[in-house]
């Protein structure tokens, strides 16, 4: 008996804290969802903070000092944030932790930083989840600061610990694929910048598969087009978590140019992918951005995981040719390739 008014007392004290708190303080307008950060490429590290509800620019302040950067968000709670952090924050090499301090009247997201670093301000815009429920994000480009920058500023660093990601080097051995006019294969390019490719990812923890690792045909050189298709879908293993299928574009018309990249419809996961890469492909390697487009090639079709089929740049367009053939293009290409699965995954 005296528990049970005990428990009656405690509800009623409960409600009328409630009710007195929301009376005094102004509920938050919005709340926070989620935090990501990782690495775009050694020197970049994208913050991305998502949040649901209406906030005006003025509530949105961003401070760098010394070695903190601080994200104020007034009339906004902190949600469920402070459980999920930690795993999300995967730009190791540059931030060194992250803590979130509140009150009713804002939360403030703290950023200790590595390196000395630049920051120009922050993008704000509207995004829709899987669901098409609207959010909005914030994000926050931290660059390394030009004094500490290493001379190269390529490689990724990121953590791809135990991913599983499949590259297919388009064609190869018998077949050579599409030939620019000073004789550059498609199959060379292809191998040249799946490599370097999966040297990065190596690097960054990824367990790589590829279709081929020289000059040769998959399935066999006799082989059927469906054949040699077939034998590198089915080089996949079991837990392969993405396909990406590396080429070359050519046309009769030596002036076409660009480079885009495609998706098997029925996939939706695909699609991100296609778009991620098309994003990359576009931020390292500059070339005309000829979209992300659906197609039903046959790599792509038969993946079971999400798959993307890029198309380089064109080997027929002289000026691409020299690009493709080029060394440190190529790298920045297989860079733009990890920054887009990196993306994938932590996103
Ligand atoms: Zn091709």
């Amino acid at each position: 008996m005296i528990k049970k008014i005990f428990g009656l007392f405690t509800l009623i004290l409960t409600l009328s804290l409630t009710l007195f708190s929301t009376a005094e303080a102004a509920k938050p307008q919005a709340e926070l969802l989620n935090i990501v950060a990782y690495n775009l490429d050694r020197e970049t590290v994208r913050i991305q903070i998502d949040y649901r509800g209406r906030l005006s620019d003025s509530d949105i302040n961003l401070n760098a000092a010394g070695d903190m950067m601080t994200l104020s968000m007034n009339n906004t709670s902190p949600g469920r944030i402070n459980k999920i952090i930690r795993r999300n924050i995967q730009a190791k090499n540059i931030i060194e932790n992250v803590s979130i301090d509140y009150d009713d009247a804002q939360t403030k997201i703290n950023f200790a930083m590595m390196i000395d670093f630049e920051v120009d301000g922050y993008t704000a815009s509207m995004k829709a989840d899987n669901f098409g429920k609207s959010f909005s994000q914030v994000i926050i480009d931290v660059v390394k600061n030009k004094k500490t920058r290493s001379p190269y500023a390529g490689n990724f660093s990121g953590d791809l610990t135990g991913h599983v990601i499949v590259l297919d080097a388009g064609h190869g051995g018998s077949d050579r694929g599409a030939v620019g006019p000073s004789g550059l294969t498609e199959k060379e390019v292809t191998l040249a910048v799946a490599l370097k490719t999966e040297r990065m990812l190596a690097d960054a923890g990824a367990n790589v598969v590829m279709t081929r690792r020289s000059d040769v045909d998959v399935a066999s050189p006799n082989a059927s087009n469906t054949e040699e298709l077939g034998a590198r879908v089915a080089k996949a293993p079991y837990d392969a978590e993405i396909f990406i299928s590396i080429h070359c574009n050519a046309f009769s018309n030596p002036q076409s140019n660009g480079m885009e990249t495609f998706y098997y419809s029925a996939s939706p996961e695909s699609y991100r992918l296609a778009a991620l890469l098309n994003d990359e492909l576009l931020r390292y390697g500059g070339l005309n951005n000829r979209g992300i487009k659906s197609a039903n090639f046959y790599v792509i079709k038969h993946s079971a995981c999400p798959a993307s089929l890029i198309e380089l740049g064109f080997i027929t367009n002289f000026e691409e040719e020299r690009l493709l053939a080029d060394d440190e293009y190529q790298d920045r290409l297989a860079q733009a390739i990890v920054a887009a699965i990196n993306r994938f995954f932590y996103e």
